[in-house]
């Protein structure tokens, strides 16, 4: 194969041939009216417009020769690209380069060959122009002139061939561009609009169409498409607008608004000024419909931010806001009051009446918090049945306690579910500070809370330091009782109680106390808050049951004549459904008899919800034999008919009473009736705190069955207790009788 020179910029020449797309398209008539003009200039029998490819050289017009293309190697119009002027060959025969050439030696026998190069940006040679004759010739200087001429015209048809194919290819571009336009516009809920802003003339995508359900074929006008808005969004948009339009601030809105078929949605808008050609202004802009990405970002925000069930702030936002609050009161003097509010007992309400009600009641328990708060203030649920409200005032001003009365009145009010009327309490602790961190107010508040929720809840109480050092002793108390627990440092001791008739000791009380690692003795009075700790009273009870059954059975082993011993169980034991069983099973464990065994528990135990539970259990009790004493009898919020309600076999009438006889008419008549409801109710009375013979006489007189005191004995150790037993006579008796020998 021949081979054939290959320019230097030969890469760029193919792209450029490449770019006008012009290889293998049909003949036109420009480019023949070209070649038939040589022929007849030249008198040639043929003549050609040859585009040289990678390895072809391709003819657009011809004249003279079948061929439609040759191979590169064959081709004289490879070496005339190869220079800018008109390679002349005037015999090819004679030319070293063609002379071997397969369109030399066989047809079409060129003897002749006149090209010039043609370049499609008057610098690179895509093509040529040549005329080729079978004989010899010469070509003048003014024929190559005229060739010159003729080729300036080709260049010239390439030229608009490529203008031709631009003008196709960006009108296709254009198409397209429109096309995946509409289709982005139709995927993003984006339309985009303009408005002539001389002549008020808008124009609209079809998406602008869509979103806003509008069915007419024209845009409106722009008053009627502002008018898509809802009344309260319209100033805020005509005002962005007429900035735009005035000053040329573009802007961007998210606004709500409503469709032509009245639906409402939400969209973000935007706008900016373009000057036209003519200088005309416009107003260009998109409009997007962000209906359901607002709703997305709303159901988020609501779930970031909102109480699922009550639809009021969380934690979290409560959190947040309490941040700012204190804040912004670094930068003034107001005051932050927290108000932590706890039903009381919402358990009981989704136990009995399910939790359905117990949705109701904590929704209904948010609104009436929300409707009572003022403007100033903040409310959350923080959780289960805790609520919370923040409330900035100014100082001294007591809103704080007006709030907390009011939520309680409100919360107090009846909750109608499902033909019941609900009553739930609540408690609230309120911590007010000028200065204190977030955490300060939790704490004061939750300890106010705390407070409150011992002693008898249902109250709105404010934090004093008091109430710290409350909390501070009941610490120390519950852990002294803890470490004499475990330590087994608790010891009962023993009051006798005294048959007034026949003077005789016929049981005792047991009557904690603890022994102190330095040897000394400590009384309910050292350790008073951990007997008001619900856990801690339990648990001294439980040791306590034991300690007592313990020593009981050694006394009736040797014989003591002891018919019974007492102990003390707190509310909270009794509460405590399993307490029957374990009593009896301790007394079981003891091989003691049932009815050797009585129980004293104060009237409380009948107040609040559980006093179903505490039915049952002294129900069983009793039925086993248990006795079962009313003690601090007179002195409790409980009614008469809890004597006829509950398995009650004994009285004990407080001491309170009794400390006042013969003196304090009143405490006479008290005590007086007490005994006299006991007999007529055919209860045991035992009558406590008798320190003195006139009180002794006195209730020996109105027919208290047993006596109880310091006169009579007062408490000691199970040894002290098994010596006084064995006594004869018995300490007080020996005392009544010097007494007597004294008086006579
Ligand atoms: P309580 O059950 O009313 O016990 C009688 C209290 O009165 C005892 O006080 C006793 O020492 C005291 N006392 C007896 N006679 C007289 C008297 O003539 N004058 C005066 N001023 N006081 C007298 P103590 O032992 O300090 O117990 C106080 C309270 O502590 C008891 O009152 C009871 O409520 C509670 N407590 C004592 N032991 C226990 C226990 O084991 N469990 C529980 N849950 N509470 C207990
Ligand atoms: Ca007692
Ligand atoms: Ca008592």
């Amino acid at each position: 194969m021949m081979a054939f020179p290959i320019p230097p910029n030969e890469h760029q020449r193919l792209a450029a041939l490449h770019r006008l797309k012009i290889l293998n398209t049909e003949c036109t008539p420009e480019f023949d009216a070209v070649v038939n003009m040589a022929i007849a200039m030249f008198d040639a029998p043929i003549a050609l417009i040859s585009f040289v490819d990678r390895n072809a050289q391709w003819f657009k017009a011809k004249q003279g020769i079948e061929l439609a293309s040759t191979k590169r190697s064959d081709a004289f119009c490879s070496h005339t690209i190869m220079q800018e002027g008109v390679l002349v060959v005037e015999d090819a025969t004679k030319d070293q380069r063609f002379c071997n050439n397969d369109l030399v030696t066989a047809a079409p026998h060129i003897r002749f060959y006149a090209g010039i190069p043609v370049s499609s940006d008057g610098e690179t040679h895509v093509a040529t122009l040549c005329v080729i004759d079978t004989k010899p010739r010469t070509f003048s200087d003014e024929q190559q002139r005229m060739l010159i001429e003729l080729r300036n015209i080709v260049a010239g048809l390439i030229q608009a061939h490529a203008i031709a194919n631009e003008a196709k290819s960006s009108e296709r571009n254009a198409r397209q561009r429109r096309k995946l336009l509409s289709q982005v516009e139709r995927m993003s809920k984006i339309g985009a609009w303009s408005l002539d802003t001389q002549r008020l003339v808008t124009e609209w995508s079809p998406q602008v169409y869509v979103i806003h359900e509008y069915d007419g074929t024209e845009p409106p006008s722009l008053e009627q498409a502002i008018s898509f808005y809802p009344e309260h969004e319209r100033g805020r948009l005509t005002q962005k607008i007429n900035m735009c339009i005035e000053y040329g601030v573009p802007y961007e809105i998210e606004c709500d608004f409503i469709t032509a078929k009245g639906n409402q949605r939400r969209v973000r808008s935007s706008g900016e000024i373009e000057h036209g050609e003519d200088g005309t202004k416009f107003l260009i802009g998109i409009v997007k419909d962000i209906t359901e990405q607002s709703q997305q970002e709303e159901k988020l925000w609501r779930a970031a931010h909102l109480d699922s069930l009550t639809g009021i702030a969380n934690r979290h936002s409560f959190h947040a806001e309490m941040q700012e609050r204190i804040r912004a009161r670094k930068c003034d003097s107001t005051e932050l009051a927290l108000l932590m509010i706890d039903l009381d007992d919402f358990k009981d309400i989704n136990d009995s009446l399910g939790h359905v009600a117990g949705d109701v009641v904590l929704r209904t328990v948010a609104e009436r918090i929300s409707e009572t708060i003022s403007h100033n203030a903040f409310c959350a649920r923080l959780g289960g049945d805790e609520f919370a409200v923040v409330l900035s005032s100014t100082p001294g001003r007591g809103a704080a306690d007006e709030i907390g009365a009011k939520l309680l009145e409100e919360i107090n009010r009846p909750i109608r579910f499902d033909r019941h009327d609900i009553r739930v309490g609540a408690s609230i602790g309120i911590a007010v500070s000028t200065s204190g961190s977030e955490d300060d107010l939790f704490v004061r508040s939750d300890l106010a809370l705390y407070h409150v929720k011992q002693n008898g809840r249902g109250a709105a109480v404010t934090y004093t330091p008091d109430i710290t050092v409350a909390f501070e002793a009941k610490k120390r108390a519950v852990l002294m009782i803890k470490s004499a627990i475990s330590d087994g440092r608790l010891e009962p001791h023993y009051q006798p109680i005294i048959d007034l008739k026949s003077q005789k000791l016929r049981g005792v009380e047991a009557l904690v106390r603890v022994r102190n690692t330095d040897g000394t003795l400590s009384g309910p009075s050292d350790f008073w808050p951990a007997l008001g700790e619900p856990q801690c009273s339990r648990e001294i009870d439980e040791v306590m049951l034991e300690l007592a059954l313990r020593d009981f059975s050694l006394w009736k082993l040797c014989g003591l004549g002891i018919e019974f011993v007492s102990v003390n169980a707190s509310t909270s034991c009794i509460r405590s459904s399993s307490y029957a069983d374990r009593v009896l099973s301790k007394l079981d464990e003891y091989g003691l008899d049932p009815s050797e065994l009585k129980i004293e528990v104060v009237e409380s135990v009948f107040l609040g919800s559980e006093s179903n539970d505490v039915r049952a259990v002294l129900e069983r009790l009793s039925a086993e034999g248990v006795r079962i004493a009313l003690d601090d009898f007179g002195t409790g919020y409980a009614s008469l008919s809890h004597l006829r309600d509950y398995p009650i076999n004994c009285i004990k009438i407080d001491k309170s009473f009794v400390s006042g006889l013969g003196q304090n008419g009143s405490n006479t008549a008290i005590v007086q009736a007490l005994i006299g409801l006991g007999r007529s109710m055919k209860l045991e009375v035992i009558t406590e705190g008798i320190e003195t013979q006139g009180q002794l006489d006195f209730v020996s007189a109105l027919g208290s069955d047993f006596g109880q005191g310091y006169l009579l004995a007062r408490p000691m150790d199970a040894q002290a207790l098994a010596q006084y037993a064995t006594a004869s006579p018995l300490p007080h008796q020996a005392r009544d009788e010097r007494a007597l020998t004294a008086n006579a």
